[in-house]
């Protein structure tokens, strides 16, 4: 289960809880653009790391053996550290739902849970296309899934290059050219690091890590396919404009990652992945990743000081009875 439960499925999973929060503390969530020999164990992992569950695919029990078809894996989407550890909650979880399609059952308990509750807009968490989507370590995207509106931000990159992880949706895209432009008003510069990134390179990357390290190892500081913010074109990392501390920890406090924590949700931007919340979200706190929810469900995320799994009433495992 990775960590998430939703509260009409209290008791299940419980038994993966501790395995979670152990987890927790030692994954990041990014790391997404630098090679993997130039970090850290203490810089995070992909979003995607850890995932080791990935249950639903890990009914096909190996990813592994797609490792053949490593492709080119573009460096630049390095997903890696060196991560630390990941004994994978989701492992576990996929021993006990293998085969039986995690993604899709997770993404009906979601729905349920949102008939359940409160209905309405909360449906979205389940709905790729959605803005609002949730994608993390137990929600996982369609595996076909392909944003359809994809376009070029016109905004800094810390690369000049016109390449896929500069894209960002439409509607996100906009949106972060607004964000840049209030930033530049205050005088704070920022730059874009890593937006997009396709299933395909993600699947790539992944089984080059495999073949390099095998699966065990790969899933611990590797993205698993589905389940990266990135692949919904809804996600960017930014750093200041010199492109320092992109991805890293050392962006925390900069004056940079100040205002975005003031202001993104302004232009419809959340921290992801907001300090504190670690064993909601799966991730330790990454100043740099930005999500676009839309102007109004940032607001109420703000102003409650929750996350977007709270938003969507799902729970950690651990906070169950
Ligand atoms: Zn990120």
């Amino acid at each position: 289960m990775g960590g998430i439960e939703m509260r009409n499925r209290t008791g299940k999973g419980v038994g993966y809880a501790l395995v979670f929060v152990l987890m927790t503390m030692l994954l990041g969530a990014c790391a997404s653009d630098i090679p993997d020999t130039a970090k850290t164990s203490n810089s995070g992992v992909t979003e995607d790391a850890g995932n080791a569950g990935n249950a639903g695919n890990a009914g096909n029990a190996g990813n592994a053996g797609n490792a053949g078809n490593t492709g080119n894996g573009t460096g630049d989407e390095a997903a890696g550290n060196s991560a630390a550890n990941s004994t994978d909650a989701d492992t576990v979880k996929a021993g006990s739902k293998a085969g039986s399609g995690t993604k899709n059952q997770s993404h009906s308990e979601l729905q349920g849970s949102a008939d359940d509750a409160k209905g309405g807009s909360k449906a979205a968490a389940a709905d790729p296309e959605s803005v609002a989507v949730l994608v993390n370590k137990e929600y996982a995207l369609p595996e076909d899934y392909k944003p359809e509106d994809l376009v070029y931000p016109d905004v800094r990159f810390t690369f000049k290059e016109k390449i896929e992880k500069r894209k960002m949706r439409k509607e996100a895209a906009s949106a972060l050219e607004e964000l840049f432009a209030g930033a530049e008003k205050d005088n704070i510069y920022l730059a874009g690091v890593s937006a997009y990134r396709s299933h395909s390179t993600q699947t790539s990357l992944f089984n080059r890590y495999v073949k390099k390290d095998g699966l065990e190892k790969a899933k611990t500081y590797s993205a698993v396919p589905g389940h990266s913010e990135h692949e919904t074109g809804l996600a960017i990392d930014v750093s200041g404009s010199d492109g320092k501390c992109a991805a890293e920890d050392c962006f925390g406090g900069t004056k940079e990652a100040d205002w975005l924590a003031k202001y993104a949700h302004k232009y419809g931007f959340i921290i992801r992945y907001p300090e504190g919340k670690e064993n909601i979200t799966g991730y330790k706190y990454e100043p740099w990743h930005l999500r676009y929810v839309g102007k109004e469900i940032a607001a109420d995320i703000v102003e409650r000081e929750i996350t977007l799994e709270e938003y969507y009433d799902a729970v950690p495992v651990s906070a169950n009875p």
